[in-house]
């Protein structure tokens, strides 16, 4: 079958065959239709720091998607051929205190699909029945070949109370715009989202933020004064990564404010300690979604009229796999799909 591989410990991605993937008797194989490409199958691509420490090659990459099942284990009872499907993509130990305890989400010993083995960017992927996700009411395809940061849109957007809330996310890539359109779905007050890039504020727009605000050119105060703000937010979502993004939110936070953080930081960074002290600010790591609350979530948000349209920026049949990854690496647009069923 035709694949997307990390063929050598280099820069670069190489289309090329390789064996479809066996089905043990727990798993599902499932015929990709359409793939998202996630800011991990850049650094892949590229061979940062993080990818050479993270993957040893060859690996098939890839971890967002949707498929139609062809085949299960001999184990598996609840999902048929001709299901449609989208992957959770962190694979989890099954043994540690929190697999245990029902608390996947935080295994201790996660292995990323398309980082710590071979991933759904190809014709075909095996997955264990565990991580497959049914989509038992009708979903865009693009949508559902999104689920996975999807989900991790929900899950940070979901961390605190929203209805009634002043919301400040600062990042509007991907899933800080599926971030906002959850947060404002979910009844916040206002939403504002900060970003350097006028084509995505744009696209915060079109799902609805109260203030899409250019950092480059004003600063969250400046923006916290035109919404009429007097104590400053209630909860933020932090999704930039960025050091400059989390020490503004914190400076603008009303106190008892609570911060969920998924944007990842290349490296450690200083902020302002007393603060968080003196303002008494929660911090949630995020990471991943939770196994399965967080999928119900998106189906049903979906099934009520949340509208994610606007994020599909780009699409492209899997043979242009290298335009689409420049696209998806320029920074400006939204999500970026792959067809496999081209
Ligand atoms: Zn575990």
């Amino acid at each position: 079958m035709k694949a997307l591989v990390k063929q050598k410990a280099e820069p670069g991605l190489w289309l090329t065959d390789v064996p479809e993937p066996a089905v043990g008797a727990g798993d599902v194989l499932i015929k990709v239709l359409r793939t998202g490409i996630c800011g991990t199958d850049l650094h892949i691509r590229s061979w940062d720091g993080w990818a050479r420490q993270s993957v040893n090659a060859p690996l098939t990459i890839g971890h967002e998607f949707v498929g139609e099942v062809v085949e299960t284990g001999r184990d598996v009872a609840e999902i048929r051929a001709g299901d449609l499907v989208s992957g959770e993509g962190h694979l989890v130990c099954g043994k540690c205190r929190n697999c245990l305890a029902g608390r996947r989400h935080l295994c201790r010993a996660t292995v990323g699909l398309g980082v710590g083995r071979d991933g759904a960017f190809a014709e075909y992927v095996a997955l264990p029945a565990a991580n497959v996700w049914v989509h038992r009411v009708p979903v865009d395809l693009d949508i559902a070949a999104v689920f996975d940061p999807f989900g991790n849109a929900v899950h940070t957007a979901l961390s605190f109370p929203l209805v009634g809330e002043d919301v400040l996310i600062t990042g509007a890539g991907p899933i800080g715009i599926m971030a906002a359109a959850v947060a404002r779905h979910a009844g916040a007050r206002n939403v504002m989202i900060t970003d350097v890039s006028e084509q995505r504020l744009e696209l915060a727009r079109q799902v609805g933020v109260t203030l899409a605000l250019d950092v480059g050119r004003s600063s969250i105060a400046e923006g916290q004064h035109q919404l009429g703000l007097r104590e400053g937010f209630d909860v933020g979502l932090e999704m930039s990564g960025r050091p400059e993004a989390l020490r503004d939110m914190i400076g603008n936070m009303t106190h008892g404010g609570r911060i969920a953080v998924l944007g990842l930081p290349s490296q450690e960074f200083p902020v302002d300690w007393s603060r968080i002290v003196t303002s008494m600010i929660t911090i949630k790591g995020i990471y991943g979604r939770e196994m399965f609350e967080t999928w119900y979530a998106m189906s049903v948000l979906l099934e009520g009229g949340l509208d994610l349209a606007p994020v599909i920026t780009g699409r492209y049949p899997y043979q242009e796999f290298d335009a689409a990854f420049a696209d998806a690496a320029g920074g400006q647009g939204g999500k970026v799909i792959l067809d496999w069923a081209a």
